[in-house]
């Protein structure tokens, strides 16, 4: 009699993406989730409140995610914060496009999202219109809580991410999506 288990069916591994790599995948999740390294891009107010969230009150620390990098090669998650000109917009492309992946991009405020109040022919209408964006904080300003819960609803997308989070054909396919004119 055969005593192996029948691995092929196995329910949650083996068969499809298999065992080894779904693990894999939840460690390396895990550990960048744990350790995000953010590249503030502040124009205006939404800044300040980020500011407030670095500080020990709201210590953004206890979440891994205290060493800023302001070179975006040593960064990997955006935040992206106030008005944005349509000058300003191939700048913050340029800047996402220097940064390695895997990178995610949280905008955060009216303005980063949607262009808040600033409905005129200068603002870009949320950054979205130049770079992908992962999680949208609301608010003007966003209290400290809000932006550390919007990094908390980063860090779940990021565990649940394969470790190959996009291939490059695809990331050029989303890339050439975007319209920066
Ligand atoms: Fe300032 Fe409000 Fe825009 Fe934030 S959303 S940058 S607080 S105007």
């Amino acid at each position: 009699k055969n005593s192996k288990p029948n691995l092929v069916n196995a329910p949650n591994g083996y068969a499809g993406e298999g065992f080894f790599a779904t693990k894999l995948n939840e460690v390396v999740g895990l550990a960048r989730a744990n350790s995000m390294w953010p590249l503030p891009f502040a124009t205006s107010c939404c800044g300040i409140e980020y500011m407030a969230t670095m500080a020990a009150t709201y210590d953004i620390g206890r979440f891994g995610a205290e060493r800023m990098s302001f070179s975006p090669r040593q960064a990997d998650m955006l935040l992206v914060m106030g008005t944005i000109s349509k000058k300003m917009a191939p700048i913050l492309r340029q800047v996402y496009e220097q940064m390695a992946e895997p990178r995610w991009v949280i905008a955060v405020g009216a303005c980063a999202s949607s262009g808040g109040v600033f409905d005129t022919y200068s603002v870009l209408q949320g950054i979205d219109k130049v770079i992908p964006v992962d999680v949208y904080v609301p608010g003007c300003p966003p209290r400290p809580e809000q932006i550390l819960d919007g990094i908390l609803t980063l860090q779940e997308i990021v565990k649940s991410e394969s470790v190959r989070r996009r291939s490059s054909d695809e990331y050029k396919e989303l890339l050439n999506s975007y319209n920066i004119k």
